[in-house]
């Protein structure tokens, strides 16, 4: 008799609906002839946000370069770059052999995990997050505990209710800084708090800092690991976002703080990125002439730019559909609205989302796939033009009318 072949229960509770079964539904529409707007990942190039010549010409001389294998922590020419960067960033003694460039941030957050948790250990990571960092620590064996973000409070993590989760088990705490889902920027104030509570438990930090230039009305990215030297941190960031080239595949971090106290978690990370021996080689070549360019960084996020302007059109449009509130992001290039439930009826978000796909033809992503304890939240990419979203919300507007319980 033929056997059911079946996935190992390391993934029982690993969960990415990013990616899950309403975009199984998309791609079905799709096949079907039907056009999507694809509002649910932040994938910069499909709406015309391109890298400079610049950045792909360099990587084009270096073809022939990419051939083989380099050391598995990545090119030194990007290491060089990035540290550089670091310390300009006021993050002290950073040098190339702190940094791991590795195929994504997603790599590397996987590593990073991989590389630290024991069955059982605890991970403190924000609520709403992006749910990488969930699964990672879920498929790594640990256990991921999320802290309350406030949204009455512009979505800024509780401290208390960080507080109140932390035990002996507990090693680490996540920051997305700025966020997704949610686009808080943190400002220094909840970082020293952060950093004091990491520091009065013996924590490690890890920040996803993906959208660190990415942000809006002159509000300023602080790097946590600008704020401290003796707490261990390990920052991320990477190409996809700022320099729109996703497809690329190309992050990293960066180890900052006593790095003498994590000499054998250290290890561990060289085993794993030796494990995969190196990163794709030739988007490493696009790591230089990004962050050696500054001005490269500031085109998303001009005052009255094009990315600025469409969160300004799509927040108005969110918050004048009857019953929806939403916070004004700060940086990244999501909305995160809240629906009143006490105004809309809905018992399962994901069934709303795919109503709102197969009525409209709109791909949004549930609230519930952030890891949050409700039904009420939809998360909404604000990269297309500013017509296509002021067209897609009268959309999604219309079709929330079915779910008015007034
Ligand atoms: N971290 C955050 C907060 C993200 O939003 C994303 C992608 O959306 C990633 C990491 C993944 O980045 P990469 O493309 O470098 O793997």
């Amino acid at each position: 008799m033929l056997k059911q072949i079946t996935q190992s229960k390391k993934l029982n509770d690993v969960c990415y609906d990013i990616r899950g079964p309403v975009l199984e539904k998309a791609n079905a529409l799709e096949s079907e002839g039907h056009k999507i707007l694809k509002l649910n990942i932040g994938n910069p190039a499909p709406f015309g946000f391109e890298a400079s010549d610049e950045i792909i010409s360099n990587v084009r001389n270096h073809l022939a370069e990419a051939q083989g294998y380099i050391d598995s922590q990545g090119l030194l020419e990007a290491r060089q770059a990035i540290m550089e960067e670091c310390l300009a960033q006021g993050i002290s003694d950073v040098n190339v052999d702190d940094i791991f460039v590795g195929n994504g941030v997603s790599e590397l957050i996987s590593m990073s995990m991989q590389a630290l948790l024991n069955d059982g250990d605890e991970v403190l990571i924000p609520s709403p997050d992006y749910p990488l960092w969930t699964a990672s620590v879920t498929l790594s064996g640990g256990k991921p505990i999320h802290y309350r973000c406030d949204e009455q409070a512009d979505w800024y993590p509780s401290i208390s209710d960080i507080k109140a989760k932390i035990n002996d088990k507990t090693r680490a705490i996540i920051i997305i800084n700025p966020n997704n889902p949610t686009g808080a920027v943190y400002d220094k104030q909840i970082l020293i708090e952060l950093i004091e509570v990491a520091r009065a438990n013996n924590l490690i930090i890890f920040s996803d800092e993906i959208y660190g230039k990415i942000t809006f009305d002159n509000t300023p990215f602080i790097p946590v690991a600008a704020l401290s030297e003796d707490v261990f941190t390990v920052s991320f960031s990477g190409l996809s976002k700022t320099y729109k080239l996703a497809g690329f595949r190309c992050g990293w971090m960066v180890m900052s703080g006593p790095k003498q106290l994590a000499i054998n978690y250290i290890e561990g990370l060289n085993i794993l990125s030796n494990m995969r021996l190196c990163s794709n080689v030739l988007a490493q070549f696009a790591v230089e002439p990004a962050l050696r360019n500054d001005s490269l960084s500031q085109q998303l996020t001009l005052p009255n730019g094009r990315l600025e302007s469409q969160r300004n059109i799509t927040w108005n449009a969110l918050n004048s559909i009857p019953g929806i509130s939403c916070v004004k992001p700060g940086g990244a290039f999501y909305l995160f609205p809240r629906l009143d439930p006490k105004f809309y009826n809905i018992d399962n978000d994901e069934d709303l989302i795919l109503d709102v796909l197969s009525s409209a033809k709109i791909l949004l992503v549930q609230g519930s796939a952030f890891n949050i304890p409700d039904n009420h939240h939809f998360r909404i990419v604000f990269l297309p033009s500013a017509d296509q979203l002021s067209d897609a919300l009268v959309k999604i507007g219309g079709v929330l009318e079915k779910y008015y319980s007034l």
